[in-house]
């Protein structure tokens, strides 16, 4: 079943303006994107022959300050999806309430099959063709799937020729060493733990007895099951792409992070309590809280009625349709909206960011403990509006940000 993330996006948004009564020239406004530029990024490969990928960046808004939105390498990057992905962000930074709008990048390739050279020619090359979008004033950019540090560096270093200066705002989740701000890489499962820790105290559970299905073993699903291993927690199944692993007496997260190490497939791996489980299998296994930490729309109107949870954190950008969400709601599952759950790593951008323009780089706990408040006031603010309004915390979360974005629309007025 093919969904088309932007129009998803959008409905998401109709919902939410419905509850709060939002102007239709403001839902118009904010369901249309700024500006996109779709790019053909040459380049010659290591054998000498020559490549041509296509790529994009999307500013949704920019509304609230520059747009701050992350870089996508993947082979099924769209102009559609790259919209739906800057809409999501302009929300999750005004629900945080950063002087920040909301944009995505990306390039359409499979970065299994380039080498370390190929990458870095790509990025530097798509870094150039975006160069007059991208800027600490402009639009910040930041890793997103299957981008990193590494390509920070790439992009920062590229702009910085073309300006002739440093620039390290240009990009956040940067290498520490070139401006970067500790904590970054592991800020969406760090600030994922802070969120659900929160909730089940509000709920009266007992964190360290739930039954935690994570599907993803990346950069979001790999940090938030060894944290959650740490704190004694009892992770049942686990999936990548291939598929994944699944036993009922809890996984041994420290062992599967070192089976992949080695460059090895979940599903491969071999433990006489533990069982290879599809990502279908996996979506639909009966536990406390279910983590999707992988890609979009994994939750859609087709399986919602067997996903069998109490909690939904949502790790990935997007996982669930709003179809699905209505079947959700039905079924009492709380979910913990992408926008908000998985908002820690948009948070801490904006720490590395302005750690950039003062040349002053904070300690880990305070960068963890200026994140942890920051969300926990959030989601406060989303729980108690979607009780008032009795909603589920995505309409709420999302309602919040459109009043935000409303107001400072009718402060600043159009132009001209
Ligand atoms: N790619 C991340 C996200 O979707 C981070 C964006 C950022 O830090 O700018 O939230």
């Amino acid at each position: 079943m093919i969904i088309n993330p932007y129009e998803s996006a959008k409905k998401k948004i109709d919902i939410a303006a419905e509850l709060i009564n939002l102007h239709p020239n403001t839902l118009e406004y904010l369901k249309k994107t700024e500006r996109s530029l779709v790019v053909s990024i040459p380049i010659i490969m290591d054998d000498g022959s020559f490549e041509i990928f296509e790529g994009f960046r999307v500013h949704h808004s920019t509304l609230l300050g520059p747009g701050k939105g992350g870089v996508r390498y993947s082979p099924n990057v769209t102009l559609d999806e790259m919209k739906a992905l800057a809409l999501l962000m302009t929300f999750k930074t005004a629900l945080l309430g950063l002087p920040l709008g909301g944009s995505k990048g990306g390039i359409r390739v499979d970065t299994k099959k380039l080498s370390e050279k190929e990458l870095e020619n790509l990025t530097r090359r798509y870094t150039m063709e975006i160069i007059n979008m991208i800027g600490p004033d402009r639009d910040v950019a930041a890793p997103d799937m299957y981008t990193d540090s590494r390509i920070m560096a790439w992009m920062m270093d590229t702009y910085s020729m073309q300006k002739g200066r440093t620039i390290p705002g240009v990009v956040t989740g940067k290498p520490i060493e070139i401006g970067g701000s500790i904590g970054r890489t592991e800020a969406p499962g760090t600030g994922m733990i802070y969120l659900l820790e929160h909730l089940c105290q509000k709920l009266n559970y007992n964190l360290k007895k739930m039954k935690v299905v994570i599907q993803g073993f990346g950069k979001v699903g790999s940090v938030v099951a060894k944290q959650l291993c740490n704190n004694s927690c009892n992770i049942i199944a686990i999936s990548e792409e291939e598929g994944g692993i699944y036993s009922p007496d809890g996984l041994d997260i420290d062992a599967l992070i070192k089976w992949k190490q080695q460059g090895n497939l979940l599903k491969d791996y071999v433990d006489k309590n533990a069982n290879p489980i599809t990502n279908d299998e996996l979506l639909s296994t009966e536990c406390d809280v279910l983590i999707p930490a992988a890609i979009e729309n994994q939750i859609y109107s087709r399986n919602a009625d067997k996903i069998d949870c109490k909690i939904i954190l949502e790790g990935a950008n997007s996982p669930t349709t709003s179809q699905a969400d209505k079947i959700l709601e039905e079924k009492e599952v709380i979910v913990v909206p992408d926008i908000l759950a998985n908002s820690g790593g948009v948070c801490v951008s904006y720490f590395e960011y302005i750690q950039d323009i003062h040349s002053y780089f904070w300690k880990l706990d305070r960068v963890n403990r200026e994140m942890k408040t920051i969300l926990v006031d959030t989601f406060e603010e989303v729980f108690k509006f979607s009780k008032k309004t009795d909603s589920s915390l995505r309409t709420a979360a999302y309602a919040i940000s459109a009043n935000r974005l409303a107001k400072a629309h009718e402060l600043r007025g159009l132009f001209p």
